[in-house]
């Protein structure tokens, strides 16, 4: 079923989702179902798969001199979407990204997952490789998430690249794009990131998902924000609770996002790696409650291999 359906069927009350990470390579298949097994309970109506790209290494030859190359840290997204469908029976969303994809690998992409009967999709252009300053397009591949939606929207009107085939099967896949409550770190105001993402909707994508925020008051202005730019799709919270000490540095580093003073004075008085945790918790719960209770769509949990915290979380709220 599609993810905008679940939330036209719950009429109002508030939704759980999960995201999860593939394993590192040479990781199994547990260590997914390790972390999911304890929150099925919750019925989340879908599961989200992270997509991550290659990126670069350097290898010692037997000359001493390093060579340069490329791997995929996390591959198997989706296969993993198919086996979270098998085993619990719930749809699985698997986010596709621009970066490292040629058209054709995207259109060959999509054609595998309308075969699994994966008919959602979160659809993101990627950050730039580690070690390159930006974002660099493939070749013949997409440079913004905009022409990505505007591809799977063409293959839901039976569109494919090869202009020969007619009569192509029409997907119908629901797409949903990332949301940025506090802004996406290169677009220059909100104004303008937001012009983007009303085109997004405009070329089709029906949902959206928010980057992690730690202040409530952003998540509103953001909607407020989206609503009065003519943005009506439903927009999806996503949460993930704070329970180290070096998050306080490393999460607005790498999400661009602001820590609240409050919790990080909390977190810096806390004196135990448990006491911190907890100090991510309670945020976490107080944040979901009053979500809730404004009456969000669906609350979308960055699990990021921990289900211990996140099921505390859910426990407290449900
Ligand atoms: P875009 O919509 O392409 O926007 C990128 C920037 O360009 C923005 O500043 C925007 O304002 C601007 N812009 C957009 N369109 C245009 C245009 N046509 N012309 C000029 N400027 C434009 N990354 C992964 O690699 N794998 C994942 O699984 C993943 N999951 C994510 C899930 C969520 C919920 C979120 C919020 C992010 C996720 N990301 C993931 C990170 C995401 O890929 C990065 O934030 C990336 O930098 C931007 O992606 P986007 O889809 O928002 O890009």
């Amino acid at each position: 079923m599609k993810v905008t359906s679940y939330f036209e069927k719950a009429k109002g009350s508030t939704l759980i989702s999960f995201e999860v990470l593939p394993p590192l390579k040479g990781g199994s298949m547990e260590a997914i179902f390790n972390t999911l097994d304890p929150l099925m309970e919750f019925k989340p109506p879908f599961i989200d798969v992270t997509y991550h790209r290659e990126e670069y290494i350097y290898v010692k030859k037997p000359s001493g001199y390093y060579e340069k190359t490329s791997i995929r840290k996390r591959p198997g997204t989706v296969g993993i979407c198919a086996a979270i469908m098998h085993r619990y029976g719930v749809d699985a969303v698997p986010h596709l990204i621009c970066g490292g994809f040629t058209k054709e690998d995207t259109e060959n992409a999509l054609i595998d997952l309308n075969f699994l009967n994966i008919n959602n999709v979160l659809a993101l252009r990627g950050d730039a490789r580690k070690f390159e300053g930006k974002f660099v397009q493939e070749e013949d591949g997409h440079a913004y998430a905009l022409d990505l939606v505007k591809q799977i929207a063409r293959m839901n009107e039976g569109g494919y690249l090869d202009q020969n085939i007619e009569n192509g099967e029409k997907t119908d896949f629901c797409i949903g794009i990332a949301g940025y409550p506090e802004k996406h770190f290169e677009a220059p105001n909100m104004e303008n990131d937001l012009k983007w993402t009303k085109a997004k909707i405009d070329a089709g994508a029906d949902y959206i998902v928010t980057q992690m925020f730690f202040n409530n008051q952003a998540y509103f202005d953001y909607v407020k924000a989206c609503r009065e730019a003519g943005i009506n799709v439903p927009i999806v919270p996503g949460l993930k609770p704070l329970t180290k000490k070096y998050q306080l540095n490393s999460i607005p580093r790498i999400f661009h996002v602001d820590l609240p003073e409050d919790l990080a004075r909390e977190m810096l008085k806390a004196k135990t790696p448990d006491a911190r945790i907890q100090v991510g918790i309670e945020w976490c719960i107080q944040q979901s409650k009053e979500l809730k209770a404004a009456g969000v769509p669906c609350m979308h949990y960055y699990t990021m291999g921990d289900s211990e915290t996140i099921r505390k979380i859910v426990e407290a709220v449900y």
